[in-house]
């Protein structure tokens, strides 16, 4: 019953996810969204990417002052990527479970990053740590804003059971 109240109370929000370059040169698009998607997410925006230095770093601006963010940047303008919108009850935080740690080695198998990764600076993908953090990366990536997803199909998925 507490199960059952907490999730219909649950807020709608979007998230905003990348598959990092190293998820796309390893062929891994198709299983991560397919990940998602099979959960019952609703895909608002899905784009393939060159990353500018810039949107790199303002994407990572809060890592500024760490010793890595070089290499992060480095990283993330290294090829393509993939950015998504979801939407979904509280998907910012259970897109982060789905994702696992940000160090592979401490992500539990089962989870993307626990699956598919071995390295922290190779962790093949993002997720968005907060909602307020989510509206800001949403901006930032999909500024010509999202696409209204099929508004039947969702009410049918997400409809509260009595
Ligand atoms: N990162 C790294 N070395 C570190 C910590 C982080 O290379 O010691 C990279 C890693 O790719 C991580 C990203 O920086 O995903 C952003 O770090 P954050 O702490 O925000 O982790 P996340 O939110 O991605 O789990
Ligand atoms: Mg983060």
């Amino acid at each position: 019953l507490s199960t059952a109240r907490s999730a219909s109370t649950a807020t709608m929000e979007t998230t905003y996810i990348m598959i990092k370059p190293d998820g796309v040169q390893r062929n891994l698009v198709a299983p991560i969204l397919e990940r998602f998607l099979a959960k019952g997410y609703i895909l608002r925006g899905l784009k393939f990417m060159n990353v500018s230095k810039s949107l790199a770093e303002t994407h990572y601006s809060d890592l500024s002052a760490k010793p890595f963010f070089g290499a992060l940047v480095d990283y993330i303008i290294s090829g393509p990527v993939v950015a998504i919108a979801l939407e979904g009850k509280d998907v910012v935080a259970q897109a982060r479970k789905l994702i696992g740690a940000t160090n592979p080695l401490a992500s539990a198998p089962g989870t993307i990053r626990g699956d598919y990764s071995i390295e922290i600076g190779r962790n093949v993908i993002h997720g968005s740590d907060s909602v307020e953090n989510a509206t800001k990366e949403l901006a930032l990536w999909f500024s010509e804003g999202l696409v209204d997803n099929n508004p039947v199909l969702r009410s049918q998925t997400f409809a509260d059971r009595p």
